[in-house]
């Protein structure tokens, strides 16, 4: 039988162990990953594991993988870990200069998955010396995307988007060339609060929002759903990843999470990708890559789930979107700044300091007093970036009560 040939795997690549480091193993892509390494049996060897304070479950993961080094972010808990660890002859550090040791260590494969802004220099530790990151700490791109990305390309690091979007337009994307795209189209699911109205929105208590109708993720990407401020990250993140414009990159909203990101091409054709929302499926697209690993996730059944639909996403009652759309067509030091303020604003919300609705006006206030007093430039370092970072926010900060009573 004569049949359109098929791309077939190369057989004659050697199938060696693949040795891994996961930033962020105690987390929620912590444990998608840990429980794809655990599947992986003898494919894969870890070579070191990091948290930020929580030592018993770090030790815990340190001794089922009997890793080479584990690193716990919080100096205080140092000793604690050495208990934990002893007589497992396992090597441990504290502070952030052992999460980055972590991440300088040789290891082929990577998992960037620390939250937030402070992820940044533990994963640049790890393209610096051109491993292959997957990369699902999307704040360290926006914090600092244009220097994060020319560094990997000078370092030879590959970057893996983890993101279930970003990984769907990576598998998408490679049907067709950059001449030819027209736009990307990331999906949303609206979150817990897609279908309420402003004012209930504005009141939201932390309990409402930590109610992600698909996902199960850790708190501060949750919160970041219900506010539609983790789309606006993934807009910035996609511009950085595959060099797009504010223009090329839509969202549109699709309660069922299944279809996580598409691309238009110029004969229009659109190609997507699909799946259950299970974020081993792209972690396992990153782990096995070039290959594909087969993956424990649910198998995709299309007649059971009945509907896919699509919405414009309303920017009057999610403005955190349209911010950061803002930010990234205003560029240099926008998007950090973007980002400090909010990792600022969730941390009040949860802290309940703030209303719900205040998280996307803080951000705006701290933008704007900002882009008056400090980088107009992109940042050019990882220092920089982090001073961006922090002057952002402490601006954030001393904006706070004057937001809070404002609206109140
Ligand atoms: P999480 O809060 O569940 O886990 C964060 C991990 O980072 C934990 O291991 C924690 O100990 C560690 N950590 C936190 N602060 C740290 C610090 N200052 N220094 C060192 N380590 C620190 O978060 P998560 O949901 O797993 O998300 C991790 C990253 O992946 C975020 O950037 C998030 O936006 C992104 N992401 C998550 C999902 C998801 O489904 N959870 C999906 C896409 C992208
Ligand atoms: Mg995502």
């Amino acid at each position: 039988m004569s049949a359109v040939p098929l791309k077939t795997l190369d057989t004659a690549r050697p199938q060696s162990q693949r040795s891994v480091t996961v930033l962020g193993a105690t987390g929620s892509i912590g444990d998608s990953t840990m429980d794809l390494l655990r599947r992986g049996g003898e494919r894969f060897r870890v070579e070191a594991v990091t948290a930020h304070s929580n030592v018993e479950a770090l030790a815990k993961l340190a001794r089922e993988f009997n890793v080479g080094f584990a690193a716990v972010a919080d100096e205080a808990r140092l000793d604690a870990l050495r208990e934990a660890l002893a007589g497992t002859g396992i090597a441990c550090g504290a502070g952030e200069a052992a999460v980055i040791e972590a991440a300088a260590r040789p290891a082929d494969w990577v998992m960037a998955a620390v939250s937030g802004a402070a992820g940044l220099k533990p994963a640049l530790a790890a393209v610096d010396r051109g491993a292959t990151v997957a990369l699902a700490n999307k704040e360290c791109l926006v914090c600092a995307g244009e220097f994060f990305m020319t560094r990997a390309v000078k370092t030879g690091a590959r970057i893996l988007p983890a993101d279930s979007e970003h990984n769907a337009l990576f598998q998408a994307l490679s049907s067709g060339n950059r001449e030819e795209l027209v736009r990307v189209i990331i999906t949303a699911s609206g979150g817990p609060f897609r279908t309420w109205t402003a004012e209930a929105i504005e009141q939201a208590s932390l309990e409402q929002a930590l109610k992600h109708p698909n996902w199960s993720m850790g708190q501060k990407i949750t919160i970041d759903s219900a506010s539609m401020m983790n789309k606006g990250l993934e807009v910035i993140e996609a511009a950085h990843l595959f060099g797009l414009t504010a223009d090329e990159i839509d969202v549109l909203v699709h309660p069922q999470s299944i279809v996580h990101g598409m691309v238009e091409f110029s004969d229009r054709s659109v190609v997507a990708q699909l799946g259950a929302p299970d974020m081993r499926i792209p972690i396992a697209h990153c782990l096995g890559w070039p290959d594909r690993l087969p993956g424990p996730a649910a198998r995709l059944d299309l007649a059971a789930i009945g509907q896919l639909t699509f919405e414009v996403p309303d920017l009057k009652r999610f403005p955190g979107l349209g911010l950061a759309y803002e930010a990234l067509r205003t560029g240099g030091g926008a998007p950090t700044v973007f980002n400090a303020a909010n990792e600022i604003a969730v941390a009040a919300f949860v802290a309940r300091k703030i209303r719900f609705g205040m998280i996307a006006r803080l951000v705006e206030a701290t933008i704007e007093a900002a882009l008056r007093d400090v980088a107009a430039a992109a940042p050019a370092s990882a220092d920089e970036a982090i001073a961006v970072d922090h002057v952002a926010r402490k601006l954030a900060a001393s904006l706070l009560p004057q937001i809070a009573a404002k609206a109140s």
